[in-house]
């Protein structure tokens, strides 16, 4: 069966300049999507992950993961939209498959429902004021 697992990865400082993630696809047949990666104040490395592939396989590559000393927590996340940044373009309106995005007449704004939202994903990397965020 094939996967989608998301997952936070937390580098250790000794792991962050190294290419941990394009070996581990190299060494097993997954395919993956960063979703956020960032550095934190004391150089931690963080990347949100989508990995796919066969169930089986994806778990031994997280578990690949974790042999490294790579913190990995499965991530059971919510988007948010943060409204201080939202300059209501639209363009998630056109990436949402649920249409969990949508434009209010009267207040000329784009309205985000949580309760439509399936987590794929899609809107995070097409909002380009990064306002649609993954909280975990
Ligand atoms: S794409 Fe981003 S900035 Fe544009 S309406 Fe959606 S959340 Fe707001
Ligand atoms: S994560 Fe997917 S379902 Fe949720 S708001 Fe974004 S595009 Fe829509």
């Amino acid at each position: 069966m094939i996967i989608s697992e998301r997952v936070v990865l937390r580098f250790p400082k000794e792991l962050v300049d190294k290419p941990t993630i394009s070996a581990l696809v190299r060494k097993y047949d997954i395919e993956f999507n960063i979703l956020q990666a960032q550095v934190l104040p004391q150089k931690e490395g963080l990347m949100v992950v989508v990995f796919t592939g066969e169930e089986k396989i994806v778990r031994q590559a997280l578990n690949d993961l974790k042999s490294q000393n790579v913190g990995l927590q499965r991530l059971k996340q919510d988007i948010v939209k943060d409204d201080k940044i939202c300059t209501h373009c639209g363009v998630c309106i056109g990436l949402c498959p649920t249409n969990a995005f949508y434009y209010d007449q009267p207040t000329k704004k784009v309205i985000f429902d949580y309760e439509k939202c399936i987590t794929c994903m899609l809107c995070v990397k097409g909002c380009m004021v990064r306002a649609i965020k993954i909280k975990f």
